[in-house]
């Protein structure tokens, strides 16, 4: 009898679930990017090649592991999905691990602070579903997006939790290849993952490409080199999920117990919190004006944080363009704001026309006013597209979207509602950034992969917006205090979980 080749079986379902955004969410949400692999046939298709997900699948065929993959399902950042919906989705994902069966691995792509109505925990409830399928002995990873909150039902079900460590999000293949690698060695008994973690009592947006983050992140990749250890994320969370798991966790994974890697997690963890400590509150919306706009040169890139689509605020809020208009900015880019009839109109009216519009503010009150103007249609697109992170191919459609002149302000509108990553989301209007005084991004860091080759400066804005950087803003009502920042004069202390691992693949 010949053997078998090993078996893994791949999904993917990623949501960063934003309990107080304006824009609902259903499964149509991820048709854009999904993709329902035929049985025995698998080739990740562009549009969803990302994520890792891709990369992941291309190791597995190159070591000879034959790759049965499920639903792959990914849709920005918005409100908890229906419960009906939610529980669509998931069956249909046991559905296709039920016919791969048995599998000797088994890779999930997912988010982290996915939350559905009745549901606070997706990523728990459907990794503890997954390992009563494939049982105690088989090893099962998630890949997460370091904005994941972290709950006990997913240390406790998963092999691996593992999160990549940098953001923007650059990292995604090089994590899914540690992954890999860490999956492999257990399948063949090479190591015995031991998982610890450390509440860190703390919410906010951290960018790692510079400050003190950047230099926590060379200290967790350092980590990996410790003896015993296998793996170590640093998980941010994501402040805009109201339930109780939300917050940020520091996760190491060793081989077998240790005090010595134990003591390195505790370490690391408070280093976690010293750090976050030390990164400076960004300026509201007039100082970072100000200090975007002293000086002549530019171009100077100003991110509108408060509106970014990218952690689900709808991307069609007026305060920053306001601003810019009643000061008479001159020189300027804006977008991409989201405004499906303002993209239209510029469509029914044509390039060179000029038209009176009510231009954004149309989604909530976190959205601003709309404002009137007059403006001129420079371009008009069906096909625009950027890439994400500003990597590769650019696979992100813009939908219908146009390039307005409003006073001296180039303004991007379009109808795929998204955040800015790539200076296509310009250029493709034929709107240089590199040429403009001022270019305002609707983005929080994604953006900067893209922008920081061309921009003389980037400013950082607290804008106001349902992705306001100051959580005082929202109505929390299930988050667990004492948190840092939203209780004042609270100094965080870390606090090591606790994680039953009498069921874990590996475990004694
Ligand atoms: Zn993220």
């Amino acid at each position: 009898m010949t053997r078998r080749p090993p078996r893994a079986f791949v999904a993917g379902w990623m949501h960063e679930t934003n309990t107080f955004s304006p824009i609902p969410t259903s499964r149509e949400s991820f048709q854009a990017a999904s993709y329902r692999p035929e049985p025995g046939v698998f080739a990740p298709p562009a549009h969803i090649d990302t994520l890792g997900y891709g990369h992941l699948a291309r190791l597995c065929q190159q070591a000879g592991i034959e790759l049965h993959a499920g639903l792959f399902a990914h849709t920005g950042p918005s409100a908890a999905m229906g419960a009906r919906d939610h529980a669509a989705m998931r069956a249909e994902i046991l559905a296709g691990l039920q016919r791969a069966m048995p599998v000797d691995q088994v890779y999930l792509f997912m988010h982290g602070a996915q939350i559905a109505q009745g549901c606070d925990d997706v990523e728990g409830d459907l990794l503890a579903a997954v390992r009563a399928v494939v049982g105690p002995g088989v090893p099962v990873a998630v890949l997460l997006d370091l904005h994941a909150n972290i709950t006990p039902a997913m240390l406790c079900h998963a092999s691996f939790c593992v999160g990549c460590l940098e953001y923007p999000h650059t990292d995604y293949e090089d994590r899914a290849r540690h992954v890999f690698g860490l999956v492999q060695r257990l399948r063949d008994g090479q190591i015995r993952p031991h998982t610890q973690a450390w509440r860190i009592p703390l919410v906010g947006i951290y960018r790692t490409i510079d400050g003190p983050m950047k230099a926590f992140v060379e200290r967790l990749r350092t980590a990996h080199e410790a003896p015993g250890v296998l793996s170590v994320s640093a998980f941010h969370g994501f402040p805009l999920g109201d339930t109780p798991h939300t917050g940020a966790m520091l996760v190491l994974v060793s081989d077998g117990e240790s005090a010595a890697t134990a003591a390195l997690g505790s370490t690391l963890a408070q280093d976690f919190i010293d750090t976050v400590l030390r990164i400076p509150a960004p300026p509201g919306l007039d100082a970072a004006l100000d200090d975007a706009l002293a000086g002549d040169e530019g171009p100077v890139v100003l991110a509108d944080s408060g509106d970014n689509p990218g952690g689900g605020a709808a991307g069609d809020s007026t305060f920053v363009l306001e601003a810019l208009l009643q000061r008479g900015v001159r020189n300027a880019a804006f977008g991409l704001l989201w405004d499906p009839v303002a993209a239209d109109f510029a469509h029914r009216a044509g390039e060179g026309a000029t038209l009176e519009l009510r231009l954004g503010g149309k989604v909530s009150a976190l959205s601003g006013r709309p404002l009137d103007v007059r403006a001129e249609v420079l371009c008009v697109r069906d096909d625009a597209r950027q890439a994400w992170f500003a990597q590769g191919e650019p696979r992100a459609r813009l939908g219908r979207s146009a390039a307005l002149r409003v006073q001296g302000v180039d303004v991007i509108v379009n109808s795929e509602r998204q955040q800015v990553f790539d200076p296509r989301c310009f250029t493709e209007h034929g709107v240089d950034p590199a040429a403009r005084r001022l270019v305002v991004v609707k983005g929080s860091t994604h953006f900067v992969n893209g922008f920081a080759p061309l921009a003389r400066r980037i400013v950082y804005c607290a804008s106001p917006g349902s992705l306001s950087l100051d959580p005082s803003l929202f109505d929390y009502r299930r988050i667990r205090r004492p948190l840092y920042p939203l209780d004042p004069g609270y100094t965080p202390v870390a606090e090591p979980m606790v994680i039953h691992v009498g069921d874990r693949a590996g475990a004694p």
